[in-house]
């Protein structure tokens, strides 16, 4: 069992490092925020007064944050103060370019480093059964996975530093597409008077089929487990889409792809979002094309 720095203990933090004190591991816990460190003590995490004190004792650091800048920043603390040859694991969601920085510092200080973004959301993190997408030298990956698997469904090695948020961000990219197009469809069948399910029993069994229909479908009725069948609750909110949506963009624009349909997906998500609707879940996106509320 291993000793563990876990800076960041917000929504999905908190139920992750919970689950790795389930799992028997020693977890000493980091976070800005008061209340989210106590909390995570409910959870059997030890509360350290500083991300220096849950550093100096820990084996493996594992951070859970907002963004790329509070990453570089806290990799920028911490990984001088590291003992040489500790693991550091960042499971949060990231541009590209903020994750290689990441790696760098951490093999600038003799650390392994693995960038290991999720899916799977606060329902995922509470029960252990995330999507962890990895990226970084087989030696750091193969200390890693152990340590993921408490709060995993499925982890995939994708490749070298950046490749788990690559992948992250060009399936989420897929996802904000396809919500789109799903939901285009079924605006466009309302208008025709087509009934919902009847677009349904065909596209989900012939070549219209996909996650965002057959899942989470955007239209309450047909899969009665999607959040459209409770009032657009999340789920997997308009804002987080949002955000990846933004980092995909970001990504092609450095890396020079063409990505016509993630900038349009871009867009429509952004407006949404300025209409105050951050907070719905991302498949509300119909009625938005819509242009209401109404279902
Ligand atoms: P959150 O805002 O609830 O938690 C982030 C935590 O980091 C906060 O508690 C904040 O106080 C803390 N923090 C910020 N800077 C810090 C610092 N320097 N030192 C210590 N603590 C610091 O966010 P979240 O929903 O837990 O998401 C975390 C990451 O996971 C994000 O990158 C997000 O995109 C990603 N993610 C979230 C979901 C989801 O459904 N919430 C799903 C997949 C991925």
């Amino acid at each position: 069992m291993s000793v563990i720095a876990f800076v960041g203990l917000g929504n999905m933090g908190n139920p992750m490092a919970g689950n790795l004190v389930k799992a028997g591991h020693s977890v000493i816990g980091y976070d800005l925020m008061e209340a989210n460190l106590a909390a995570a003590a409910g959870r059997g995490v030890e509360a350290a007064r500083s991300a220096d004190d849950a550093v100096s004792q820990a084996e493996v650091i594992i951070t859970m944050l907002p963004a790329g800048k509070h990453v570089r920043e806290v990799y920028a603390d911490l990984a001088p103060k590291a003992a040489r040859g500790t693991l550091f694991i960042d499971c949060s969601t990231v541009d590209v370019e903020s994750a290689r920085a990441a790696h760098a510092i951490a093999k600038e200080h003799g650390h392994l480093s693995v960038d290991a973004p999720v899916s799977g959301g606060t329902v995922g993190a509470e029960n252990g059964t995330l999507t962890f997408m990895a990226g970084g030298e087989k030696a750091a990956f193969d200390k890693a996975e152990p340590l993921l698997q408490p709060m995993a469904g499925k982890v995939v090695h994708c490749g070298d530093g950046g490749a788990g948020q690559a992948a992250k961000i060009c399936n989420n990219m897929i996802l904000g597409i396809s919500m789109i197009g799903v939901s285009e469809a079924f605006v466009l069948a309302e208008k025709l008077g087509l009934d919902r399910q009847a677009l349904f029993n065909v596209a989900s069994t012939s070549s219209g089929q996909c996650w965002a229909l057959t899942t989470y479908c955007p239209v309450p009725g047909p899969v009665p487990t999607s959040p459209a069948n409770r009032d657009y609750k999340p789920g997997f909110a308009a804002g987080l889409m949002l955000k990846d949506l933004k980092l995909s963009q970001e990504a092609a624009s450095s890396a020079g792809a063409v990505t016509p349909l993630g900038a349009e997906a871009t867009s429509l998500y952004a407006l949404f979002a300025a209409q105050g609707r951050s907070d719905e879940d991302f498949s509300s996106i119909v009625n938005f094309l819509r242009g209401s509320r109404e279902s």
